[in-house]
């Protein structure tokens, strides 16, 4: 007698297998295991009903989060930096601006905050990536400029005591 086996519905393009129980995800939490996004398995407890994972929240990405922001908070002002300078600044604030701005809001979008690397897909970390490395270069670049400041601060109070 020929047996039927019934075959999974076809997964979409955008679904993924869960990083923990490799079930796939329908959504962003995992039915399966009740992973979802900013979650590391921590344990495994084998119970009757089957192993039952315990989640911990990842450890926040405190760069990841400073890369982002500063992303957001470069681009419109390189906007305006470009505008208000003038001659062929203007069109490079206005092509850089924008998107520097949004590759910031998708960096903290995908990994929530900073909250979430371990269990993202390539593709949500292929869309963090642009914030990251801009909001890192230009973390790179304003961190000489800060410290001058610093070094200037300090020098004019050290003249203003002696
Ligand atoms: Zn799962």
């Amino acid at each position: 007698m020929a047996t039927t086996q019934t075959l999974p519905p076809a997964k979409s393009p955008s679904s993924r297998p869960c990083p923990n129980c490799a079930e796939t995800l329908a959504s962003s939490l995992c039915a399966s295991c009740g992973w979802e996004p900013g979650l590391v398995p921590v344990a495994l407890t084998q119970t009757a009903d089957g192993p039952v994972t315990t989640f911990a929240a990842e450890k926040r990405h405190r760069f990841m989060l400073a890369f982002g922001v500063l992303s957001c908070l470069f681009g419109p002002m390189i906007l305006i930096g470009g505008i208000s300078s003038g001659g062929g600044s203007i069109a490079a604030g206005i092509i850089f601006g924008p998107l520097i701005f949004v590759a910031g809001v998708m960096t903290l979008k995908n990994t929530r905050g900073g909250k979430a690397w371990w269990g993202l897909s390539a593709k949500e970390r292929g869309l963090a990536m642009p914030g990251l490395i801009a909001g890192g270069f230009l973390g790179l670049c304003i961190i000489p400029i800060l410290l001058l400041c610093v070094a200037m601060m300090k020098m004019s109070t050290d003249a203003w005591r002696g």
